[in-house]
C-alpha cells in the first residue's frame, strides 16, 4: 500500500513538473500508438490540465490538445535541466529546440492600415475549447505513403532567424481556429492563421464563400449575405469547362478578397510567413458551379513577375474537395498558363508534404505521356527525345523533369550517354492512373492573354492610387 502511494506521488510530481518544451511519449487519439511528442503549451481548464502537443515525426496538422492520461510521464526529456537558472542554461534549450523540425511561423509585420489581422499575431490567448481529435483522414505519418490530395506550398523567402522560444512563436505554432463554416462545408483547420483575436475564441468562424469575409455568428453572416451580391470570386473568369471555372484576381485590385483568401488558405498551409502585401500576386481561384453560384474549390497564387521562373507561389485544394483530382487540375492549369506564356516554370520551394506528392505524381504522368507518344525518327530505331524537348512540350522546368525521371528510376547511364528505359510495369501503372483521371484542363477553354507586368510597372509607377475604388463594398 505504501509503495503504491509513493508511486502515485511520483507520477503526480512528474506531471506537475512538465513544462513547455518537454518531450515524452503521448497517446495519439484514435490509435494505440504512443509516439514521441513535444509539449508546446499547457493550460488549465477549470482545474483540468491540458497539453498542446506536437508529434515529433508527424505533420503539424495532427497537433492537438490532450489531457494528462495521454501522457507517459516515465520517459520525459526536459528541454533545460537547470530551469531555475535560465542565464546559465541558455545553451541547453537552444540545442533542444533545434532538434525538432524547424516549423515556427513568423508573421511578416508589414502593416495593413487599420487591419485587426496583425493584432492576432500578437494574441496571448488561444481558443480554450478542448479539441476532440478526430482527424481520421490525417493520421498518416509523413513516412507513410500519403495520398496525393492537397497541394500545399511553403514560401521560401528569408524570414529571419528562427526564434524558437519566443512567445509569439509558440502562439503561431498552435491551431487557433476551432472550426470554419464556408458555404455548405464545415471544416476543421489544420494550422494557425492570424484571424483577429475576437474571431479565434469562437466555436466557429462563418465565412462568406463568395467574398471570403468572415463573421462571428451565423446571424451576422446571414445579414452579410443579404447585402453581398457576389456569387463568384471577383476578377475575370478566364476558363470554363463543364462546371469548372477559373477566375484571375489581381492582388492589387482586389486587395480585400486576396487578403481574406490568404487568411483562409493559411488554415491549411504550414507557411513560415503570410504575406499581407498581395499587390505583386495574381490569384487563380478554381470554382465549381451549381445553381447557387460558383463555389471555391481551391486556388494558387503566382507572382506577376518571377525572376526565378516560379509559376506557382502557394497552392491549395480545400479539404472537402481533396482526393478528387482537383489538386492535379490546379497544377495542370498552372502549367497551361506557362505554356501560353511560352515559358517553363516550377512551384516555389519548399513544397509541403502533400504538395510534393501531388506535383511528383503530376510530373510523372505528364512526362510518361510524352515518352509513350514519341515516335522514332527512323523506322525500327529507338525513339529519341531530349530533356529540353520534354521541358518545352510540358512547360515543366528541366530540373523537375530530371528529378522525376530519377524518382521513377527510368534514367540510366549506358555506354557514355543517359538513356530512358520504360518497362512494362511502369507503362501499365501509368495507363491505370490516366484512366482514373476523369477531369482534365482543356486548353481550348482558356481565354487569357499573358500580361507583361514589367512594362506595366514602368508605365504606372503610382498605381497604388487606383486601388481604393476596387475594394468591394461588401460589409
Ligand atoms: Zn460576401
Amino acid at each position: 500500500m505504501i509503495e503504491e502511494h509513493d508511486e502515485q506521488d511520483t507520477i503526480c510530481d512528474s506531471v506537475n513538473s512538465l513544462i513547455e518544451g518537454c518531450k515524452l511519449p503521448v497517446k495519439m487519439p484514435g490509435t494505440e500508438d504512443w509516439p514521441q511528442a513535444e509539449i508546446i503549451s499547457i493550460k488549465d481548464l477549470r482545474g483540468l490540465k491540458c497539453y498542446y502537443v506536437h508529434y515529433v515525426d508527424f505533420n503539424k496538422r495532427l497537433d492537438e490538445w490532450v489531457t494528462e492520461d495521454c501522457l507517459d510521464t516515465r520517459k520525459v526529456q526536459y528541454p533545460n535541466r537547470d530551469v531555475t537558472a535560465p542565464g546559465t542554461g541558455a545553451a541547453t534549450p537552444k540545442k533542444q529546440t533545434q532538434s525538432r523540425p524547424p516549423s515556427p511561423i513568423i508573421i511578416n509585420s508589414e502593416p495593413v492600415n487599420g487591419s485587426a489581422v496583425l493584432q492576432a499575431a500578437l494574441q496571448k490567448k488561444i481558443a480554450s475549447r478542448k479539441r476532440k481529435a478526430n482527424f481520421l483522414e490525417n493520421e498518416d505519418s509523413q513516412d507513410a505513403p500519403l495520398p496525393p490530395l492537397l497541394p500545399g506550398e511553403a514560401r521560401p523567402r528569408p524570414t529571419g532567424s528562427l526564434v524558437a522560444h519566443h512567445h509569439d512563436d509558440v502562439v503561431t505554432r498552435m491551431k487557433n481556429v476551432e472550426l470554419i463554416e464556408l458555404g455548405r462545408h464545415r471544416i476543421r483547420p489544420w494550422y494557425f492563421s492570424p484571424y483577429p483575436q475576437e474571431m479565434v475564441n469562437l466555436p466557429c468562424i462563418y465565412i462568406c464563400e463568395f467574398c471570403l469575409k468572415y463573421r462571428k455568428s451565423r446571424k451576422c453572416l446571414e445579414r452579410h449575405l443579404m447585402k453581398c451580391n457576389l456569387r463568384h470570386p471577383p476578377g475575370n473568369e478566364i476558363y470554363r469547362k463543364g462546371s469548372i471555372s477559373f477566375f484571375e484576381i489581381d492582388g492589387r485590385k482586389n486587395k480585400s478578397y486576396a487578403q481574406n483568401l490568404c487568411l483562409l488558405a493559411k488554415l491549411f498551409l504550414d507557411h513560415k510567413t503570410l504575406y499581407y502585401d498581395t499587390d505583386p500576386f495574381l490569384f487563380y481561384v478554381m470554382t465549381e458551379y451549381d445553381s447557387r453560384g460558383f463555389h471555391i474549390v481551391g486556388y494558387f497564387s503566382k507572382e506577376k513577375e518571377s525572376t526565378e521562373d516560379y509559376n506557382v507561389a502557394c497552392i491549395l485544394t480545400l479539404p472537402p474537395y481533396q482526393r478528387k483530382g482537383y489538386g492535379k487540375l490546379l497544377i495542370e492549369f498552372s502549367y497551361e498558363l506557362s505554356k501560353f506564356e511560352g515559358k517553363s516554370g516550377s512551384p516555389e520551394k519548399p513544397l509541403s508534404d502533400l504538395g510534393l506528392l501531388s506535383y511528383r505524381s503530376y510530373w510523372a504522368h505528364t512526362i510518361l505521356d510524352i515518352l509513350l507518344t514519341v515516335k522514332p525518327l527512323v523506322e525500327n530505331e529507338k525513339p529519341q527525345i531530349t530533356i529540353n524537348e520534354i521541358s518545352e512540350l510540358t512547360s515543366i522546368k528541366k530540373e523537375d523533369v530530371i528529378s522525376t525521371l530519377q524518382n521513377l528510376s527510368l534514367i540510366n547511364y549506358y555506354k557514355g550517354q543517359y538513356i530512358v528505359t520504360l518497362n512494362r510495369e511502369t507503362i501499365e501503372q501509368h495507363t491505370i492512373a490516366m484512366d482514373k483521371r476523369q477531369i482534365k484542363i482543356d486548353p481550348k477553354c482558356l481565354h487569357w492573354t499573358p500580361k507583361d507586368w514589367s512594362i506595366r510597372a514602368k508605365w504606372n509607377p503610382g498605381s497604388d492610387h487606383v486601388r481604393l475604388s476596387n475594394v468591394q463594398n461588401c460589409t
